[in-house]
């Protein structure tokens, strides 16, 4: 009898613990990741022989992400891990493949898709001067790179990700001259008794916060109407405080992140139903707690079909590969699904309060001005998308797309998509739900045309 082919699109958190539980449960997953090591996000690792310590790099997460690190080299044999190849489209039983050897294909049985998030942009005056970073894009510089994206830097946003950042950044040497959060600090204290399902993470969480206060930049809750400003580039980050006083920070760079979204884009070429989550305003493919898709054999893992951080895309990873290995046929452990659907339950219970502790920045969406550049691939301005509802009746993400070129460039939307979307449905007085979302197109990511490796 064949061997059923298994593969999983991503090698952080959620998809190396899904190899690691199909090999133990005797099936050789497949496991492809664009980036050259595995970690994922939250993991990455610099590149090979760059000699930066883990404590360094991963703060209180060292041994969480050495634990991540070691578990492909321990299964070398068991897992066939494909660093540095792109899957760029699923169609029906099949993954397209860009890898160090050019394109290929790749037929699979059952395919878990781990496949992570990415930072949400919005719009602001200044967002496309040289100098202004994405949250995220400031980590991959420090964890990748080792360096800072300036030598005085300010942080803005909302998530999580803004103290955690500010932290890894100080830490590392670099000069933090402010940390502007766009969310109330009341909302934090309202969400506490709801953290407390995960006391641990909640106590990294304020000792993140209290080293921020005491290292002395500027942290403030509740701003808006931020502006980056500059001639060629950014000198300086402009906000409103929570009474509404005007303060100017001078800066050369500044890291911003309106929270994640999930990259769903496989998930949609494979025909799975999504739904829209209302706690943060996107839509996602649904899944079971076992992580089953609507498609059979679909399987989906971590923050890639909903944000729930690393712990639980691991958990998440586990317990995809025990649905796989289950409807495989192999017998799997009772005891152990029941302990991790136990566990997972009780991390939804944090992340949705946490979700509430960091409420979605509406206001900054209020005053967004028509010149403000929306899709950067196309050139497209917020006028553009203003223009299309008033006057051609445009309720609909993919018509916008179809008559205005907004997401129809090398992004696809990814960038653009959910602001696009929240300025569409506040043009024409509608909730977000009702104008959906972007449809997904192969190539999900940009891949040359002619077909060399990339
Ligand atoms: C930039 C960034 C930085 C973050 N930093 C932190 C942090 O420091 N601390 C924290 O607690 N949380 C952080 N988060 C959140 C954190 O990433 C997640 O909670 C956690 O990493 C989720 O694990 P995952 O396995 O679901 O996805 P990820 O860790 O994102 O892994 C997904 C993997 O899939 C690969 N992939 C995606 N699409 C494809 C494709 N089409 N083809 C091939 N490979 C693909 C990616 O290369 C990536 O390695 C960060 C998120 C982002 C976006």
């Amino acid at each position: 009898m064949t061997e059923p082919v298994v593969a999983i699109v991503g090698a952080g958190p959620a998809g190396v613990r899904a190899a690691e539980t199909l090999a133990r449960g005797g099936v050789r997953p497949i496991l492809f990741d664009e980036g050259e090591r595995p970690g994922g996000q939250i993991y990455r690792q610099p590149p090979r022989g760059a000699g930066r310590a883990a404590a360094e790099l991963y703060g209180l997460e060292a041994a969480k992400a050495a634990a991540i690190h070691r578990v492909l080299p321990d299964l070398a044999d068991r897992v066939d891990y494909r660093p540095q190849t792109l899957v760029w489209n699923v169609f029906q039983s099949r993954l397209d493949l860009l890898g160090p050897d050019g394109y290929g294909e790749q037929r699979f049985d059952r395919l878990i898709l781990a496949t992570g998030a990415m930072d949400r942009a919005l719009p602001f005056p200044g967002w496309t001067l040289p100098g202004v970073f994405t949250l995220g894009g400031a980590q991959i510089a420090l964890k990748a790179q080792g360096m800072s994206i300036g030598r005085r830097v300010a942080l803005v946003g909302a998530g999580p990700l803004l103290p955690l950042v500010a932290h890894q950044y100080a830490k590392a040497g670099a000069r933090i001259v402010a940390v502007l959060d766009a969310t109330p600090f009341a909302a934090k204290i309202a969400q506490l008794p709801g953290m407390l399902a995960e006391p641990a993470t909640l106590v990294k969480g304020l000792w993140y916060t209290a080293r921020n206060r005491l290292r002395g930049p500027k942290v403030r809750y509740g701003v808006g109407a931020i502006r980056a400003e500059g001639r060629t580039q950014v000198e300086a980050l402009v906000y409103r405080d929570a009474s509404g006083t005007e303060h100017r920070v001078d800066c050369d760079a500044i890291g911003v992140s309106f929270g994640l979204l999930s990259e769903t884009q496989l998930a949609d070429l494979a025909g799975c139903a999504f739904a829209f989550d209302s706690l943060t305003r996107q839509w996602a493919p649904e899944r079971t707690p076992e992580g089953r898709s609507s498609v059979p054999g679909i399987y989906l893992a971590g923050d890639g079909a909903g944000i729930g951080g690393a712990d639980r895309a691991e958990l998440q990873g586990r317990r995809a590969a025990l649905a796989v290995l289950e409807d495989l046929g192999r017998a799997i452990d009772a005891a152990e699904t029941a302990g991790l659907d136990r566990r997972l339950a009780r991390q939804a219970r944090f992340r949705n309060a946490l979700e509430g502790a960091y409420p979605y920045p509406a206001h900054l969406l209020e005053d967004v001005a028509d010149e403000e550049m929306l899709c950067r691939c196309e050139g497209i301005s917020v006028g553009a998308l203003r223009d299309a509802a008033l006057t051609k009746e445009v309720r609909e993400m993919n018509r916008l797309k179809a008559l205005t070129r907004i997401g129809m460039g090398r992004c696809q939307g990814r960038v653009c998509g959910h602001a696009a979307a929240e300025l569409l449905a506040r043009a024409c007085g509608i909730d977000i739900e009702s104008v959906g979302r972007l449809r997904g197109q192969p190539p999900v990511k940009p891949i040359p045309i002619l077909g060399g490796a990339p």
